[in-house]
């Protein structure tokens, strides 16, 4: 699953060159032009990474990076700060307001990717990784290999990305709401049944020889992967 980054940004040969770069590098990406909609589109889809210009219409990228971190829901999301003003006090509200990192324009998309990079590496280290492993089970995301205790599992597209999935939210409850979205995507018209029939091929293909259950069903809640020790 590629990470995904948001652009908040108005100006659109910007945005253009921003989202070709994220593209390049293997994100998803989407963008917002009004600083007035940046809330709504985070209410809708969180982001990994969320590029926020400074100077927006409507409302500002410092007013808006401040709202989230008032919200608990989005305290955590990584925000890297966009602007034409390089002067030191500004780059210090921007950090003040809890922007993760500042970039003054004009940057080079080049120096741009690289804070990127290191900004997720700091704040989602699961997404710079190339392989998860979760006590027993390692997962490739370069080759796609999956093993558990060494032995190599052999799944399908969607079981491979469902365990991704699982993987960097170990532990964690995962609704068939938020399987669906995480998995299928958001537009797509798949039904939840349709995520217990891909939790039971995973099972089953996970679970070889009386192997401990990898995922916990939790009633009318979900499912949550459980990584066995080794
Ligand atoms: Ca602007």
């Amino acid at each position: 699953m590629k990470p995904f980054v948001l652009i908040a940004e108005d100006e659109e040969s910007l945005v253009e060159l921003l989202s070709y770069n994220l593209r390049a590098e293997g994100f998803r990406v989407d963008h917002v032009l009004d600083g007035g909609e940046v809330m709504g589109r985070l209410d809708e889809e969180l982001p990994d990474l969320l590029l926020l210009d400074w100077m927006l219409p409507n409302l500002s990228g410092i007013e808006i990076c401040r709202q989230i971190r008032r919200k608990s829901e989005l305290r955590n999301l990584p925000v890297v700060m966009l602007t034409a003003r390089g002067a030191e006090d500004d780059r210090i509200r921007g950090l003040d307001a809890g922007a993760d990192d500042y970039v003054p324009k004009p940057f080079s998309t080049n120096e741009l990717m690289a804070r990127v990079r290191a900004v997720l590496r700091r704040t989602r280290p699961i997404l710079a990784e190339q392989r998860i492993v979760r006590g027993v089970v390692e997962l490739d995301l370069d080759t796609h290999k999956v093993t558990r205790n060494g032995t190599s599992i052999h799944l399908g597209p969607t079981e491979f990305r469902l365990l991704q999935h699982f993987m960097e939210h170990a532990g964690r409850v995962q609704s068939r709401t938020q399987l669906l979205d995480a998995v299928w995507g958001r537009d797509s018209e798949v039904e939840e049944r349709t995520v217990d029939v891909h939790i039971r091929r995973l099972r089953k293909a996970m679970n070889v020889g009386n192997a401990p259950d990898i995922i916990r069903t939790v009633r009318s809640a979900g499912y949550a992967f459980e990584a066995p020790a080794a």
